[in-house]
């Protein structure tokens, strides 16, 4: 057996960033940015009201409130030809342009106006600059608002946007072929066959890709036949940056994938056996020829997702020209005991994270370890990383990988909470 960490640099070790494209900007949400993007506009572009309210002089303010005349209206996408001058206001709209010779804006809620909308009372004493967005405020010429390493959130997105950019240079999602070997996989109609299952892997190895906002092309499933093998994975090559299998990498008379993988990857396919449980068994070749690297993923379901967060998701990531390539690990409380026994491996027991009032982190297992029970990795979102040893008693500390931080609590999530005080 190997170490974990051992086997991760082995394969990041063949993994680097796919050369970045002009990506247009609705494409381009979650891939990362491949060089510093710098403004060429401000934002704002002009000063403009933060406020729908009365443009002014401040210094008129002084002595508030104080009765003005009201000389015009702006709104916003219009522009005000003509002056605010002393003694004067403009009935102003937020994102409108200030007029020239006002310096701030007084909000509507602090003025009152007379019937005719002739003169307006100012109730506030202004200073220069109150309620008026100066021009740069949120993003100055030459700032870098988005720097080689960013990840493009609906943030980003719209600065980048704001900048009157259409594309950006950014990294392309990697493309994903998935294909399920084994005989025993039916697809067909209607009851199983004797000895038949259905095929779960595909399903959650697509979806798992999918979340990543990878491009995926389903390769379907292949019997135990090293030809049918050799022929979809040659196929997958020619289009995909990287190819996933699940199944026949174990030690059994039909786990042709590593035969076969061997086969193609001119002998430097490594078959590891991971010291990790479940996912102990794991291969991982580069085709020889299109260098297409493939990951040859334990058949068992849960194995299958496993590999995938361990192995799959970091390389691909680094594809994508991620920096941060791994899940987070945080520390939660055991909320029961975690016995183990000892056997040279790291256990990844499926758990359910919880953050209770106090803010404080839980965890306990979901039913059913077995590396083929699916249904409590699907409840699970998270899995405990247990070294090897005797396990850890309640209340222990231990380290949990963040497998879906959008669903910590109960079930059904809870209203925002917000502490009145802080510690
Ligand atoms: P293997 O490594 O091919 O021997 O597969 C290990 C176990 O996982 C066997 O019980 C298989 O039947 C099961 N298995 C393999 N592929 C799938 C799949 N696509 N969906 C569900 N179970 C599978
Ligand atoms: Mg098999």
């Amino acid at each position: 057996m190997i170490p974990l960490d051992e086997a991760q640099e082995f394969v990041l070790g063949h993994c680097k960033p796919l050369p970045p494209r002009a990506l247009p900007l609705d494409a381009a949400l979650g891939c990362v940015v491949s060089t510093d993007v710098t403004a060429t506009e401000p934002v704002p572009s002009f000063a403009n009201s933060s406020m729908d309210g009365y443009a002014v002089r401040a210094h008129d303010t002084l002595g508030a409130p104080v009765r003005l005349q009201v000389v015009g209206s702006v709104m916003a996408g219009h522009v005000l030809e003509g002056q605010v001058g002393p003694g004067q206001a403009v009935r102003i709209m937020t994102g409108a342009p200030v007029p020239a010779g006002a310096d701030a804006v007084c909000m509507v809620e602090q003025t009152e106006v007379d019937s005719d909308g002739g003169h307006v009372t100012i109730l506030q004493h202004l200073q220069p600059g109150d309620f008026v967005r100066p021009p740069g405020r949120d993003v100055a010429v030459g700032a870098v608002v988005a720097p080689a390493g960013t990840v493009l959130s609906p943030a980003y997105l719209g600065v980048l946007a704001g900048q009157g950019m259409a594309e950006v240079l950014a990294h392309p999602r990697p493309r994903v072929g998935v294909l399920s070997t084994g005989d025993e996989l039916y697809s067909g109609p209607g009851p199983l066959p004797p000895g038949t299952i259905r095929d779960a892997n595909r399903a959650t190895l697509l979806g798992l890709a999918r979340r990543e906002g990878w491009d995926c092309v389903d390769l379907g499933i292949v019997g135990d036949q090293e030809s049918a093998l050799v022929e979809v994975i040659m196929r997958g090559a020619e289009t995909c940056d990287a190819i996933l299998t699940s199944g026949g990498v174990s030690v059994g008379d039909l786990d042709l994938v590593k035969v076969v993988l061997e086969r193609l990857s001119s002998g430097t396919m490594r078959w590891m056996q991971v010291a990790i449980r479940p996912a102990k068994p794991f291969a991982f070749g580069i085709l020889a020829g299109s260098g297409t690297p493939v990951f040859g993923l334990p058949g068992n379901p849960v194995s299958a997702m496993v590999s995938f967060e361990l192995f799959v998701r970091p390389a691909l990531r680094t594809f994508g020209g991620h920096r941060a390539l791994h899940r987070p690990v945080v520390r939660a409380r055991a909320a029961h005991g975690l016995p183990r026994q000892s056997d040279g491996k790291l256990h990844l027991l499926r758990g359910h994270v919880t953050v209770d009032r106090q803010g404080a982190w839980w965890v306990s297992t979901t039913d059913g370890q077995e590396s083929h029970q699916l249904r409590s990795m699907a409840e699970a979102n998270a899995l405990i990383l247990l070294p090897d040893g005797t396990g850890a008693p309640a209340d222990a500390l231990v380290d949990v990988l963040l497998l879906d931080a959008d669903n910590l609590g109960s079930p059904g999530g809870g209203p925002l909470m917000v502490s009145s005080e802080s510690t």
